[in-house]
């Protein structure tokens, strides 16, 4: 039996997790479960799976939490803020740990589970696109062990002899990570411009959070999933390539010195890489039906078009400057994604103010987590003073 905390919950990873949990009571205990402030959602998670520590990391409706629960005889302590984030992250029952929160909120807690030497599955990759090797660090110095949730990590991950995160596999000679190209990929380039966030949110063959969503239409959810590919893998710059596949059936491939090219394939379905990032290194049920090779038809991949998703090519040059380049262009997008979300920032200015902050903002050696906070906390300042501009340019 093992005890499992799900950072980030009521989210769409965290909603899965707990979906695949279910399935095997006898192997999984949930022992943590967190939010930002969904308190009605994480109280019915609470209510179904009883576990000793429920967090909403902002404070503000922690009493109704607290009374919903009570009032339910259920022994769950509440509590809140980034302290209780930690506290859930490592837990001495939690031998799993789920990292499902987005953007760089999920850092500190995914940091210490892996300095506690829990099993971290991540899905959460601002966290290690930010920290770089750092997170590489803290799992290898703990005896930690991370496991790839991002469908095409997870799938790289599958096709590798014996991957360990940062060691190159012998024989590989090239990773492909596929590309759905998002809802814009064929969308005529002069409308781009005036496309809200629900569209933007409206993926061809993924339901995800929003954030995720629209880095999944710029292509910078690819950008930052190749920085990934490259820590985990410990590919050099160049290493992984990024292929447009519009099925999302191919979740990713790896190419090795004989000529062999190894695939994973299966529906789009997030339970997959969560149930086996969770049973490895065995097999179990996940819910998701497997392919049916008779009626899947044509598969296709073409070369992305870095003109139209100009992000792609922004995270391309953070990968090659290395240093703290990776958290200034993931700050940045985080800053520019949520201006978007919230209406006072156009598509197609996204790219533009991660562009402007990567031109002012040089990228520095990063020998600690003070240097990436440094980088992060400069590069939000600076996106949000380009995100002021461009909303007056606009007006
Ligand atoms: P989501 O928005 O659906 O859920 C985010 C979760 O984090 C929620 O529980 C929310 O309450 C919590 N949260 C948000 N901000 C927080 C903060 N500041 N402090 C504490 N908690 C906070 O997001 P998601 O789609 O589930 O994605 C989660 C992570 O997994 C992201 O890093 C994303 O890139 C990654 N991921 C998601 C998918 C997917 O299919 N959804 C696939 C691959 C990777
Ligand atoms: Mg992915």
């Amino acid at each position: 039996m093992k005890g499992i905390a799900v950072l980030g919950s009521t989210g769409s990873i965290g909603q899965n997790t707990l979906d695949v949990v279910s399935r095997h009571p006898d192997r999984y205990e949930v022992v943590a479960l967190t939010a930002q402030r969904q308190w009605r959602a994480l109280a019915a998670q609470c209510l179904r799976f009883r576990p000793q520590l429920a967090v909403l990391s902002d404070p503000t409706h922690v009493p109704e939490l607290r009374a919903a629960l009570a009032a339910s005889g259920l022994g769950t302590e509440v509590a809140s803020g980034e302290e209780s984030l930690l506290a859930a992250a490592t837990l001495p029952r939690a031998d799993f740990v789920m990292a499902a929160i987005v953007g760089a909120a999920g850092l500190a807690p995914t940091l210490a589970a892996a300095r506690a030497g829990r099993r971290v599955l991540l899905a959460n990759k601002e966290a290690l696109v930010m920290s770089g090797r750092l997170l590489l660090e803290a799992v290898a110095d703990s005896g930690a062990e991370l496991l790839p949730i991002d469908s095409e990590h997870n799938a790289i991950f599958q096709c590798l002899p014996s991957a360990r995160p940062g060691v190159v596999a012998a024989g590989v000679t090239r990773i492909w990570l596929t590309a759905s190209g998002g809802p814009f990929l064929r969308r005529p380039l002069a409308s781009l411009g005036a496309v809200t966030p629900d569209e933007a949110c409206a993926h061809p063959r993924w339901v995800m959070g929003r954030k995720i969503s629209v880095d999944s239409a710029t292509l910078m959810n690819k950008g930052l999933e190749l920085i990934e590919a490259e820590l985990l893998f410990g590919l050099p710059p160049g290493g992984v390539e990024v292929v447009i596949h519009p099925e999302s059936i191919v979740h990713s491939l790896v190419a090795y010195a004989d000529g062999s090219t190894l695939a994973q394939l299966g529906n789009p379905d997030m339970r997959t890489p969560i149930a086996h990032a969770l049973a490895w290194p065995e097999r179990m049920e996940s819910g998701v039906e497997s392919l049916d090779m008779l009626r899947l038809g044509a598969l296709h991949f073409e070369a992305p078009d870095r003109g139209r998703f100009p992000c792609l090519r922004l995270a391309e040059a953070a990968a090659r400057s290395g240093g703290t380049a990776a958290a200034i262009l993931n700050a940045a997008n985080e800053v520019a994604v949520a201006a978007f979300l919230e209406g006072r920032l156009n598509f197609t200015a996204i790219a533009a103010v991660i562009e402007r902050v990567l031109e002012r903002q040089s990228s520095t050696p990063m020998h600690s987590l003070a240097d990436v906070l440094a980088a992060d906390g400069e590069s939000r300042r600076r996106a949000s003073e380009l995100v002021a501009g461009f909303a007056g340019e606009t007006a």
